[in-house]
């Protein structure tokens, strides 16, 4: 989950490797540190509890001087956050920072104590530092001792080890947790995303599964986990050079929301014409699989799981395909039936959340037909390791809420399903006309839903006060309005929950008073009519109500309800359309109460734990 940043070069590293930490500050964030090493083999550590800049403006006070470093930022999970429990980790000269968990760490921290280590930390870290210490003793290089304490570990890591001894040199390993490696000219660095080290680098190497690699300034040799060196191609990143730049926004949510048109029409650029897909451009073999496919069965964690959810819909009701959804960490512990011809099909913003490439790696074995994965990140460890891999291209996304990952990937869903009704003949060419043409139309249509922002805007502080929310939708509005409520916690820490419109009476109605406001998502689509009758339970029980209605659907604000009126979109591409006015009700109630928008507390962008 946090972020890491390795750097060995002649200069002084400090600044690099705390710039390296800013871009990755919204991956976790409760605690940052620094490990340096100067040519006479001074090692200076600096950590700090809060936010990246609290290290900087430490980092400045200490003047701390060296060409070789590690850092990282924090997202805790074993011990609080603390600057005791802030990485680097030492044991005498070895420091060590690490993303992931180690679950036989009580065990390890056992048998280190009967070894005479001391713990100084309530983290599962500390105990490969002391490993790392005692394989040293016994080892003739650094190398050595890591490839044989990860041997001694379970769980997952990635992970960057220095000695103080030896100043020029770093080691990194991986399993489960992303690691890559940037060259530069006579120096290199390393990062747990590609992203902190775009100031610095293009070229990268990305570790596999298992890899320890030794990286110095000249060089870099890569270990594959049986020990034997491997090559591991260089590859050049395309990636926009200013993701990291708020530029004229306030938030990176904010900034994120507006892009979501151009990140639409680069998602679909290229793989529609005006009127049709084009199949092939979701992968290579994709006609073959796509003809073949029977079931469809998709797995993602939480926003992910949400448009996951929205495109179960439309894969049985276009395409008539059958389709199931689960998340990613109940999937991968059950014992499930694989059914004949089917196709997996992962969703993740990052390509690394742990628990979709768990359920990746296990559906493999599992006998699926062939594994696809719908991913915002080229290189990462979905797409690498799926059979296909359909880039949503929504650019960088930093805000820890996601905003155009989703929205792309219901762009990039709609498409499959189409690619899919093709092969099946169950989508005929005007089905398939009308569908492309309204993605097309989706670019300008986002655009006008976000001018309702200044109403919305003053609706927000209808929103600030209250503790609880209650979203309501029907049909694929629903994963919609489970979408909007997640967004509306995530950021604002006001508890909200979705229900199917239909599932009221069923028990949610006992809540409905005053002080809990309800939204619907209320498209003009053949199910308007009941949801106008759910809509009337809730105003005779004396409830608020919210209503974000296509301009045609017929309703009218009172006293007890508002409609914000949405211009009237195709209805298949509608549920893209209405996430819009859901995003900025969010966004504006979080910034009435002044919560950290970007970096919401306890949690963290790219989910690499599980
Ligand atoms: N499990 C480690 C800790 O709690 C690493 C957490 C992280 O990935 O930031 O310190």
């Amino acid at each position: 989950m946090c972020g890491i940043v390795g750097a060995v070069a002649q200069r002084d590293v400090a600044e690099i490797l705390v710039e390296g930490l800013r871009r990755l500050e919204y991956r976790g964030y409760d605690s940052s540190g620094v490990a340096v090493i100067d040519n006479d083999h001074n090692m200076k550590r600096v950590r700090r509890l809060g936010k990246v800049q609290e290290l900087a403006d430490a980092l400045e006070i200490e003047q701390v001087q060296g060409g070789t470093g590690i850092a990282h930022t924090r997202w805790a999970t074993h011990g609080e956050p603390s600057e005791i429990n802030a990485h680097p980790h030492v044991s005498e000269d070895i420091a060590i920072v690490h993303n992931g968990i180690i679950e036989n760490h009580h065990v390890l921290r056992e048998l280190l104590r009967e070894r005479g280590y001391t713990f100084t930390s309530q983290t599962d870290t500390e105990v490969i530092a002391h490993l790392v210490n005692w394989e040293r003793r016994s080892t003739d290089t650094l190398l050595q001792a890591v490839q044989n304490t990860v041997k001694q570990l379970e769980g997952a890591y990635g992970a960057v080890v220095v000695d103080r001894n030896e100043p020029e040199r770093l080691i990194v390993a991986r399993s489960g947790s992303p690691i890559v490696i940037g060259l530069g000219v006579g120096e290199n660095f390393l990062a747990s995303d590609q992203l902190a080290l775009l100031n610095v680098t293009r070229r990268f190497i990305y570790l596999e599964e298992g890899d320890v690699a030794e990286v110095t300034r000249r060089e870099v040799n890569v270990f594959a986990d049986n020990g034997e060196p491997v090559i591991r191609s260089v590859v050049e990143s395309n990636a926009e050079h200013d993701a990291g730049d708020k530029g004229e926004f306030r938030h990176f949510m904010q900034k994120e929301v507006y892009e979501q048109p151009t990140a639409i029409k680069n998602t679909i650029e290229g793989r529609v014409t005006h009127d049709s897909v084009i199949t092939d451009s979701i992968g290579v073999h994709a006609s073959e699989i796509l003809e073949k496919v029977e079931h469809i069965q998709l797995v993602a964690c939480g926003t992910s799981y949400n448009a996951a959810m929205v495109s179960r819909y439309w894969f049985e009701a276009i395409a008539g395909v059958s389709c199931s959804v689960e998340i990613a960490s109940e999937f991968r512990y059950r014992k499930f039936v694989t059914r004949p011809n089917s196709l997996l099909v992962t969703l993740s913003q990052s390509g690394e959340t742990a628990d979709t490439l768990a359920a990746l790696r296990l559906a493999k074995e599992k006998g699926y037909m062939s594994a696809m994965t719908i991913c915002n990140v080229a290189g990462s460890s979905l797409v690498r390791e799926s059979d296909i891999a359909f880039m949503t291209r929504a650019g960088t996304e930093i805000g820890v809420a996601s905003t155009k990952a989703f929205t792309t990937q219901l762009a990039a869903l709609l498409m499959m399903v189409v690619a899919v009704g093709k092969q099946k003949g169950t989508v005929d060419q005007a089905k398939e006309k009308e569908i492309v043409q309204a993605l097309h139309a989706l670019p300008e249509q986002i655009e006008a839903a976000l001018k309702t922002e200044k109403e919305i805007e003053a609706l927000a502080e209808d929103f600030a006060d209250k503790h609880h929310t209650l979203f309501l939708g029907r049909g694929e509005f629903y994963p919609i309005a489970v979408e909007a409520s997640l967004k509306l916690k995530e950021i604002s820490y006001i508890h909200a929950e979705a229900y199917a419109a239909g599932e009221l009476k069923h028990g949610p109605l006992a809540l409905i008073d005053a002080d809990m406001p309800v939204v619907v998502v209320a498209p003009n689509n053949e199910l308007l009519e009941k949801l106008k009758s759910n809509i009337e339970e809730v105003r005779a029980r004396g409830g608020l109500l919210y209503v974000f209605a296509d301009e045609n659907a017929g309703f009218v604000s009172d006293e007890t309800m508002t409609v914000i009126k949405m211009p009237h979109v195709n209805e298949i591409t509608a549920p893209i359309f209405f996430t819009i006015p859901m995003q900025l009700l969010s966004y504006y109630v979080a910034l009435i109460k002044g919560t950290d928008v970007d970096q919401p507390r306890n949690l963290a962008k790219a989910v690499t734990v599980e």
